[in-house]
């Protein structure tokens, strides 16, 4: 049987791989993530299975396939923390989950933006002390606003349809406009100057990184909201938080963080050392932030083992290997201008 040694594993992860698997493989569950220290613990493994936060670094792409490990399961859609070129280097075929759910994503972005809209996290907070004070809680219709789309591919598309459902005004931006999509696409700026809600749903690149940024945030609609449930990269946190405190900004849903990688998915309240920055974010009342927990439904768990589990059968069986992706890959910014053979012979490698 083959076995798989799995990191960064939570109990929810468990829960849902064991209900998978059905005996195929051994899984062998690690709760570090996989790190060039935790190479050992991969030893007589034939595969490899991480999470988003994983630093997936030539060190640990290396350390893999000294151990044999021909094979990393990316549990996750992203892939920003990838060096493919360094996979591509080892011959470590890289497998992803492109799409679990972005039902689930796209409705936790409309729970951010409610919840601030409407100021219900404060709100509960006063209930529950027996605060009945509606002072300070006075919110704003969405119906008639604009909401701006950065990124209109799976999860930008529904939560488009979303705030369309709300009565919203929808612009898009997206460096590869899809006419299917029927949606009214302007350029960045103009997005971000007429734009009541802001909502970032593109990849992390290098192309994207800090798009908003102080000179981004310059251009945009006074006191507009922005929703990111991406990546953290794609936002300057320190311009945020100066937008936020001057107004420019009048509120923000964060899922995501520039350096979550240190802080997220753990219990962090008895950390005397902390992030300053997160931590001004974290202490504002126009400021939600939720641990990448977009993601986070019985559907996207349960897609996310079943099509893990598909990308390593198909591996092992020799077949083609849809959800591989490589530095020559289209969509991988550090591609070179070398063809990926995926297309004819149906893997990357
Ligand atoms: P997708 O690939 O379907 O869509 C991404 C869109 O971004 C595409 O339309 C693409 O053309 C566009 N894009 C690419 N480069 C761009 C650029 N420079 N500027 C503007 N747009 C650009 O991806 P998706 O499934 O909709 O996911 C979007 C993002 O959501 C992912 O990249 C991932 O980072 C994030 N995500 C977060 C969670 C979470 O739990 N918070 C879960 C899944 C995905």
């Amino acid at each position: 049987m083959k076995k798989i040694a799995f990191f960064d594993t939570k109990p929810y992860d468990r829960e849902s791989f064991d209900r998978q698997n059905g005996g195929r493989y051994d899984i062998r569950y690690f709760e570090t993530r996989l790190t060039a220290a935790a190479l050992p613990l991969a030893d007589g493994c034939d595969a490899a299975c991480a999470f988003v936060n994983a630093e997936i670094d030539r060190a640990v792409v290396t350390g893999l396939v000294e151990r044999g490990i021909k094979i990393l399961a990316m549990r996750c859609a992203g892939y920003n923390n990838v060096d493919f070129k360094a996979a591509y280097d080892a011959g470590l075929a890289v497998v992803r989950v492109p799409a679990y759910s972005p039902y689930a994503v796209a409705e936790h972005a409309a729970a951010l933006l409610l919840s601030l809209t409407r100021h219900i996290h404060r709100a509960s907070a006063r209930t529950r002390d027996f605060n009945f004070s509606l002072a300070g809680l006075t919110g704003f219709d969405l119906h008639g606003k604009t909401a701006g789309i950065v990124g209109t591919g799976k999860i930008g598309r529904i939560f488009a349809g979303i705030c369309a459902g709300f009565g919203m005004k929808v612009l898009a931006y997206d460096a590869f406009p899809d006419p299917a999509t029927g949606l009214e696409y302007v350029p960045l700026d103009k997005l971000l100057a007429l734009s009541d809600v802001v909502s970032l749903h593109c990849p992390l690149l290098p192309a994207t990184s800090h798009m908003i940024n102080a000179e981004s945030l310059a251009k945009a609609k006074t006191g507009f909201t922005l929703i990111n449930t991406s990546r953290g990269g794609l936002v300057d946190s320190e311009a945020l938080l100066a937008a936020l405190r001057d107004g420019s900004v009048g509120a923000a849903g964060l899922d995501v963080y520039e350096e979550e990688s240190e802080w997220f998915y753990e219990d962090r309240s008895d950390a005397t050392r902390q992030n300053k920055t997160l931590s001004l974010l974290v202490s504002m009342p126009n400021v939600i932030v939720t641990s990448h927990q977009a993601f986070l439904t019985r559907e996207a768990l349960a897609n996310i083992a079943q099509t893990t589990l598909a990308n390593l059968d198909a591996y092992f069986s020799g077949g083609p290997l849809d959800n591989e992706i490589c530095y020559r890959c289209l969509g991988v910014e550090s591609a070179s201008n070398a063809v990926c053979p995926k297309r004819k012979s149906g893997r990357c490698l």
